[in-house]
């Protein structure tokens, strides 16, 4: 894939993301229903469902949630809408770290009906998004209010949160969409997960693994987070889910690191930062673990920690990018984008998480969404890799092809060298006529030419003898001025058609050169062979010299026992 083709589909990519994630925000899938306003009150003791129904005075409708700490409490609804009564409704909230959630429903005619959860009956409620979805049970009377008791809050991002109302049409879309939207996501990192599995195994590259485990634990983030593992193990206790959730979160974060590790050139780590990285992949692990023992004994201090941490851990994308800038890393560009939108998205949960902009669902949320276009991108970026080291595995293929043509030639005639010759020739099974050309008088040509007018005779030499033999031979410079040619024994090419060939060759200041040959036809298994017939070909020779050169003499032909 060349530059441009992989920057056309990583627009195409970016358009189809864009799309995919617009549409359900239109769409308000998680957010199904009508908004509802609560005020919030400390649990006293000896507070019933009754008396706090009717003491609004004591709750707080203007505190922000999160100041009030961590502990039992009661959420009121203002009061409800009037529907039909025939129209089922649905509470939905998002579900939080709490030891019991409690619904009560009153109803126009005075009556309240109560339904009552724990941690660990609570995930029977839970929907993809971690949502809590309550029906409200029917009655002859509306219902008119709603009151919570939330008991063990550990009141990390708020009490009660993304209270809503809604009917069944709403809580059916809100599912759907979130589900396709699940779905969507959980078919996209199969096939990652798959392609890059068969990619890990075909080219064995260590960046390719660490993808596949970022991939993985994302998935398993994705389904702890959404609530699939609620469905997939229903009697799991919820705060339990959050903690995976958490670690998870946690380990995907570390595996993120890791890939980056692999992925980026060597030199990038080189010194603290290599030592940096390796204690952000430790730190980001323990912060899982941090949270999961410690959330036992304090939620809040354990959540700090983990997000401390955490911060620390993931701190080192910046070093990470900075270096890769700075050492001009090819992988940067590519790197940069794909973790754009995951990175944004943590800031703003994290800017929520210190209360500086106003939590919702879709940041809840957002991680999955950032992430798969993350995962998406990487695979591009992977697609870049895989391709970059294939130009480079392509050009040192060519520089060896070179080195050993280079090994293989004669320099001052391109013709093959004594050694490459005899590696070619020897061992075909065929029968060849092995041809050896010297040329006459050379010491002449050098004493009248001189030595490098001698090297220019050699070089037209060569090219004559190339221009003569067929595409099948095989020619060489064997010698200072003596040359073999081995052809299939069935060439049709004479001695006297070379000499001819030679006579006609235009030599410097048009010189006179002649040369003599001397032929043998056999075979040239082994290298016993060769010298065997090497040396019935040199008597030749020497007998076409001493017959007065400028001639060939065909040696009888070597039998196959010689
Ligand atoms: P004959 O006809 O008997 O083959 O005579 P000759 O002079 O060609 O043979 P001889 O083997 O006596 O001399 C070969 C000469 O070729 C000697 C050497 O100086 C010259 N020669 C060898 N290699 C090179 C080379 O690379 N360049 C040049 N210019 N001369 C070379
Ligand atoms: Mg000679
Ligand atoms: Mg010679």
């Amino acid at each position: 894939m060349s530059n441009a083709a992989f920057l056309r589909a990583l627009g195409l990519l970016l358009a189809f993301v864009g799309i995919w994630s617009a549409a359900p925000v239109r769409a308000q899938a998680g957010v199904a229903g009508t908004p509802l306003a609560t005020c919030i009150a400390r649990v006293q003791p000896g507070d019933t469902v009754a008396a706090m129904l009717r003491a609004s005075g004591r709750f707080d409708c203007s505190t922000p949630q999160t100041d009030f700490g961590g502990g039992d409490y009661w959420a009121l609804s203002a009061p409800l809408a009037r529907k039909g009564l025939s129209e089922p409704q649905y509470v939905r909230v998002i579900s939080m770290v709490q030891r019991a959630l409690t619904l009560s429903v009153l109803y126009a005619d005075g009556r309240i009906a109560t339904i009552p959860t724990t941690s660990a009956t609570l995930s029977r409620h839970i929907q993809l998004g971690a949502i809590a979805q309550f029906a409200l049970p029917q009655h002859s009377a509306p219902p008119v209010r709603l009151l919570w008791r939330i008991e063990g809050s550990a009141n990390l991002r708020g009490i009660l949160t993304g209270q809503r109302i809604a009917g069944t049409q709403d809580v059916v879309r809100a599912n759907l969409t979130m589900a396709a939207i699940y779905a969507a996501f959980g078919g996209l990192v199969l096939a990652l997960l798959l392609y890059n599995l068969a990619l890990w195994w075909a080219l064995r590259f260590r960046f390719q693994l660490a993808y596949c485990l970022m991939v993985a634990l994302l998935f398993g983030y994705a389904s702890s987070s959404s609530g699939l593992l609620a469905w997939m193990i229903p009697g799991i206790d919820n705060n339990d889910r959050i903690r995976m959730n958490m670690l998870l979160l946690s380990a995907t974060a570390a595996a993120a690191v890791g890939f980056a590790r692999c992925f980026f050139e060597e030199r990038i780590f080189a010194g603290w930062l290599g030592r940096y990285v390796t204690l952000s992949i430790a730190l980001l692990v323990s912060s899982g673990i941090v949270f999961v023992v410690g959330s036992h004994v304090d939620v809040r201090t354990s959540d700090r920690a983990t997000t401390v941490m955490m911060l620390v851990g993931l701190a080192v994308t910046a070093p990470i990018l900075w270096r890769a800038w700075r050492r001009g890393s090819r992988y940067l560009a590519i790197f940069a984008v794909a973790w754009s939108l995951p990175i944004l998205s943590a800031m703003a949960r994290l800017m929520a998480a210190m209360h500086l902009i106003p939590d919702n669902f879709w940041l809840n949320n957002s991680t999955i969404l950032t992430m798969a276009f993350e995962a998406m991108v990487s695979s591009l970026a992977i697609a870049y890799r895989v391709q970059a080291l294939g130009v480079e595995r392509d050009a040192a293929m060519a520089a060896e092809l070179r080195a050993r043509a280079l090994a293989d030639t004669d320099p001052l005639t391109g013709l093959l060298n004594r050694r490459a010759f005899l590696e070619r020739a020897i061992g075909r099974p065929e029968r060849v006529t092995l041809l050896l050309v010297d040329i006459d008088h050379f010491k002449l040509v050098n004493d009248t030419l001189g030595h490098d007018g001698g090297d220019d005779v050699l070089r037209v030499f060569a090219r004559t003898l190339h221009a003569a033999a067929p595409n099948t031979a095989l020619i060489a410079r064997i010698g200072g001025e003596e040359f073999a040619i081995i052809l299939p024994a069935d060439s049709r090419l004479e001695p006297d058609m070379v000499l001819d060939a030679l006579r006609d060759a235009r030599m410097p200041f048009d010189l006179r050169v002649t040369a003599s040959i001397g032929c043998c036809t056999g075979t040239l298994e082994s290298e016993a062979r060769w010298k065997a017939l090497y040396r019935i070909a040199d008597k030749a020779l020497f007998d076409a010299k001493k017959a007065g050169r400028d001639r060939a003499r065909i040696a009888p032909a070597l039998s196959v026992a010689a």
